[in-house]
């Protein structure tokens, strides 16, 4: 298997600038994302304090971004990375299926926004999880609801369904939602989430539905969940000024590590995370 010098996760303005630098630093990367980069990006709708270009929109900079990593041949795999091991000489990369192999990871996945539903940490591998198609197996003629945050989680809940018994669909955003005949759109705002040892309702503001699995698919989950073992700091990865974290070879960069949530400043510290994550693999000569 090819095992990637640096893996960069999330394809915000912090990793796209950590995937440019290492790329000039002639380091063989590979960075997940998604075709947009990233959601917060394509909403601006002005933004005055990223320097050189006053006044751009969202839209207009995301355009900027494209054109720069396609002029440097870095192509982002469109992938959700599931979770992350630190494995000692090297990391390996959990996307559902296929495992990545890299020396070093750039943790760059943005932060959410959204709190955690009452009862969502309680419950998280008791019905509770962030990845249906890794357990899609485990709710085979079960009931299952998703909570959708994006558009991406329609696909995931169309490939539940075909093994689920029933599956609620509960989108957390307006669209025309491409979800197979049979799945229940249940407009509602969901509340808490109960059950004895495992999950066994969800409560919505106006009514309840009985399930078996809950899926929460937001655009990023929390860091300590991707990466095991990973030292966090009041919601954020803990890191030192090389954007070092805990974990030797693992560096993060963006709004995950803290605030103020800037583009300017995640861009900054996706530099200094890919020049870090150059000396030490350079360091190791591994
Ligand atoms: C409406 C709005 C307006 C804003 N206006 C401004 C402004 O004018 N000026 C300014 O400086 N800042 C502004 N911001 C803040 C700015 O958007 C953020 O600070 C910036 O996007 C942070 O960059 P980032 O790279 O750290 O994370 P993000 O931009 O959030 O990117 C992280 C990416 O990683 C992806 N990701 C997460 N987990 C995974 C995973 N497991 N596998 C694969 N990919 C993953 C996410 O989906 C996302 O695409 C605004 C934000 C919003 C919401």
């Amino acid at each position: 298997m090819q095992r990637y010098d640096i893996a960069i996760i999330g394809s915000g303005p912090a990793g796209l600038s950590a995937a440019i630098n290492a790329k000039i630093r002639n380091k063989n990367i590979i960075i997940f994302g998604y075709e947009d980069f990233s959601s917060k990006l394509i909403k601006a709708p002005k933004i005055n304090n990223y320097l050189g270009f006053h006044g751009i929109s969202g839209l207009e900079l995301k355009e900027k971004f494209k054109e720069h990593i396609e002029a440097m041949n870095i192509e982002i795999t469109y992938e959700r990375v599931n979770n992350i091991y630190a494995m000692g000489e090297y990391f390996s990369i959990m996307v559902n299926e296929t495992i990545y192999e890299a020396k070093s990871v750039v943790v760059a996945t943005g932060i959410e926004y959204t709190k955690p539903l009452k009862g969502e940490e309680e419950f998280l591998g008791k019905g509770v999880g962030y990845c249906a198609t890794c357990d899609a197996p485990l709710y085979r003629n079960k009931i299952v609801t998703v909570i959708g945050y994006n558009k991406e989680a329609e696909e995931e809940a169309n490939y539940v369904s075909e093994l689920a018994s029933k599956l609620y669909y509960i989108p957390m955003y307006k669209s025309n939602y491409e979800l197979r005949d049979g799945i229940e759109i249940v407009q509602d705002k969901p509340m808490d989430i109960i059950g004895k040892d495992r999950v066994e309702k969800l409560i919505l503001s106006s009514r309840q539905l009985e399930t078996d699995g809950l899926f929460i698919l937001k655009d990023s989950i929390s860091p300590a969940q991707l990466v095991p073992g990973l030292l966090m700091e009041e919601g954020h990865i803990k890191v030192d000024r090389t954007m070092k974290t805990n974990i030797e070879g693992c560096f993060a960069a963006g709004d995950c590590i803290g605030r103020p949530y800037q583009y300017i400043k995640a861009s900054g510290e996706g530099l200094i995370a890919a020049l870090s994550a150059v000396s030490y693999v350079d360091s190791k000569r591994i």
